[in-house]
């Protein structure tokens, strides 16, 4: 995919995430790999809503601008390094979404409930320790709770979702916000059965199977 069509998808990501209220304010990250050691990063202290193709970043996985006017997110690290260590993976997107961000002050994983859920993400979601965020020692952390996962939860800050592309890792934020608030609610209700672990692992090798046909039809167009 070209660099341009790239910034014009994270430009569509920004503006989604704010529809489905997974970011407010300035506050998240969305970054794109480029080719095998280059990423497209949003520019830090913007309202996503605002943002325009020409205001992404061109950087390295070391942390290098190669292109960009703009002072980048203080989440390089995690980004670069995610890149750096998944080479599965070829979007990022850092949120705050509501639910996710309570669990994660709460300190509580999210349990795979739905079999939606199950399918399409395939694990429950851990929480990291609580480390300053922008520092590599943070981008560390996330990785090593993320492990080959596709989200996590950063303690006391937010959510990381990766993907294979920008639309599936957009597509991970909204299940893990939609699961997370399930979990709150049914919480409130008494009981929040998770899914047996056979049927979760059934559940998405079915989904992987079948992977071209679901994902045109769970995948949000951008
Ligand atoms: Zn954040």
């Amino acid at each position: 995919m070209s660099e341009q069509e790239l910034k014009r998808k994270i430009v569509a990501v920004g503006k989604k995430a704010f529809e489905y209220r997974l970011l407010s304010g300035t506050w998240g990250n969305i970054s794109a790999r480029l080719g095998k050691d280059r990423m497209l990063i949003t520019p830090s202290g913007f309202e996503k809503t605002a943002l325009r193709p020409s205001d992404m970043l061109l950087m390295d996985l070391q942390g290098n601008i190669l292109r960009g006017k703009w002072r980048p997110s203080s989440e390089v690290p995690m980004h670069s390094l995610i890149y750096k260590t998944r080479e599965d993976v070829s979007a990022v997107i850092h949120t705050h979404s509501y639910y996710a961000t309570a669990l994660a002050v709460a300190g509580q994983e999210i349990p795979v409930l739905t079999s939606e859920f199950a399918s399409a993400v395939g694990h429950k979601v851990p929480v990291t320790r609580y480390i300053t965020s922008g520092t590599w020692e943070f981008a560390e952390e996330v990785i090593r709770t993320l492990g080959d996962g596709k989200a996590v939860l950063v303690r006391n800050h937010g959510v990381v979702v990766v993907g294979d592309s920008l639309e599936d890792a957009f597509q991970t934020a909204l299940l893990v916000e939609d699961e997370a608030r399930t979990f709150v609610l049914a919480s409130s209700l008494g009981y929040a059965m998770p899914l047996d672990v056979n049927e979760v692992k059934r559940l998405r090798e079915a989904y992987i199977r079948g992977y071209g046909q679901e994902k045109r039809r769970l995948t949000l167009k951008l």
